[in-house]
């Protein structure tokens, strides 16, 4: 049974929608003593996960079951913040039915930033700490992001990911929760949303946190895509994402205080990992060269954006400079060790989570935040480009060329041969245009 349900979640193509992109098959072949559904939500502004707990609490529940089964679980838990009351009330409704009474219990979550790190929760809800550089496995747990469970239930009776539920919002004309075909352009999704209702703006896509500004309208909708966000292009989410490192190395020597509030308020270094932000400023400020033992704490930095969004006073960019530091160790093949046996939850770590609506108000997101209503599920676009690397690991093979027809569903990217990766699906009928990078698909 455990071999089927991993044949048919790695054949369905199933990935962590709530991060980057990791294989979800190849989770389900550890055992654990708990899984966790993320429900958490907690980028401002996205709504697609209360959505799916409100309107599909059943395929929900049931892909946790699956995941709990395949990875010898006795015991699964479904964690959403208390303020998501809709979505409570009908998850315990159905929760009560036969085949989920006394399997699976609700771990109610404060409206903090970033209770859905992967690391926060499992110690919210567990009370353990993933060791530096490791994942939930490591502490003999599981959590998959409820969409993701969504796609474990699905794939159960062989349906593959095709479409991705995600927000809309911001200078939209309205903002809305829908669900399109992977490899819709960003564009398209806007105009679904009737277009944005400023001229100059920028578009981020994922969340206000956490996510990227395009460079361009074209980019596809991928598996991972929570949102996109329609801002004016001078706005304070979107300003210093275009720095070079240099840059960005010149203002933290002028203008960084060492004050070190953003060691202060890190989630990471909060539950007792070795990354303190403002020490690899410093560094990187006073020492000409890439070398040295601080810089490689850049690798366990999650990039939750709270050290430059929310702490420093300076608004300087901690997190741009992990970010640019950490992708340059990692093409040079750096591994870092962790630096501690055992890890202690700091003392502050309660009183400095950051409340989501002070966030909100600190990023001057707060006037987008309107619960956006469910736009149907029978959206039609007339061509994708379905990226073929959306997942971690290797890219799919394609499998398909220029001139095939598909079906929504067929496969049209392979994993390849012993590498970590995910398939990949035709999200719409049509007619291969182009197999590159991307597979664009006309009807
Ligand atoms: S919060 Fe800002 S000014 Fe203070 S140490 Fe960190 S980067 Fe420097
Ligand atoms: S982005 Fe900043 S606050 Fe978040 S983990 Fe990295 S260093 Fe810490």
């Amino acid at each position: 049974m455990r071999a089927d349900i991993v044949d048919k979640v790695r054949a369905a193509g199933v990935v962590g929608a709530g991060g980057a992109g990791f294989p979800t098959h190849v989770k389900l072949q550890f055992e654990v003593q708990m899984v966790l559904a993320n429900g958490a939500s907690c980028e401002p502004l996205l709504a697609g996960d209360p959505y799916l707990m409100t309107h599909q609490p059943g395929p929900v529940l049931d892909g946790l079951i699956a995941v709990m089964n395949c990875t010898g679980s006795d015991e699964g838990t479904i964690c959403l913040k208390s303020k998501h009351t809709r979505a409570l009330a009908t998850l315990r409704e159905k929760m009560s039915e036969n085949g989920y009474a006394g399997r699976i219990k609700v771990f109610e979550l404060e409206d903090f930033y970033p209770a859905g790190d992967e690391f926060i929760l499992v110690n919210e809800v567990l009370g353990k700490i993933v060791p530096e550089g490791g994942i939930p496995l490591n502490v003999l747990a599981v959590v998959s992001n409820v969409e993701s469970l969504l796609n474990v239930s699905r794939a159960i009776t062989d349906i593959p990911v095709t479409d991705r539920y995600l927000t809309v919002c911001g200078e939209v004309n309205q903002a809305m929760v829908c669900k399109v075909p992977i490899g819709t352009p960003a564009n398209a999704v806007i105009q679904l949303a009737g277009g944005p209702r400023i001229s100059d703006f920028s578009i981020v896509m994922g969340g206000p946190m956490m996510g990227k500004v395009l460079t361009s309208g074209s980019a596809p909708i991928t598996k991972t895509t929570s949102g996109i966000i329609v801002l004016p292009s001078n706005h304070n989410v979107v300003r210093d994402k275009c720095r070079s490192l240099d840059q960005m190395r010149f203002i933290a020597k002028s203008a960084c205080t060492q004050c070190s509030r953003c060691t202060d308020l890190c989630p990471r270094y909060l539950i007792g990992h070795a990354l303190e932000p403002h020490r690899i400023m410093r560094h990187l400020a006073y020492n000409p060269g890439w070398a040295g033992d601080v810089l490689d704490d850049a690798l366990i930095c999650s990039e939750c954006g709270v050290c430059e969004k929310f702490a420093c006073p300076m608004m300087l960019s901690p997190r741009e400079i992990n970010a640019a530091v950490k992708q340059k160790l990692l093409k040079e093949g750096v591994k870092r060790e962790p630096k501690r046996e055992a890890y202690q939850v700091s003392i502050f770590n309660d009183t400095r989570k950051i409340p989501l609506n002070r966030l909100m108000e600190r990023l001057e997101v707060t006037k987008y935040d309107i619960h956006p209503p469910f736009y149907g599920d029978d959206i039609r676009v007339n061509q994708v480009s379905i990226p073929l690397q959306q997942h971690l690991g290797q890219p799919a093979v394609p499998v398909v060329k220029t001139g095939d027809r598909v079906n929504k569903g067929d496969l049209i990217g392979e994993i390849p041969e012993g590498a970590l990766g995910a398939r990949v699906h035709a999200s719409i009928d049509g007619k291969v245009e182009a197999v590159g990078e991307n597979i664009v698909i006309k009807q």
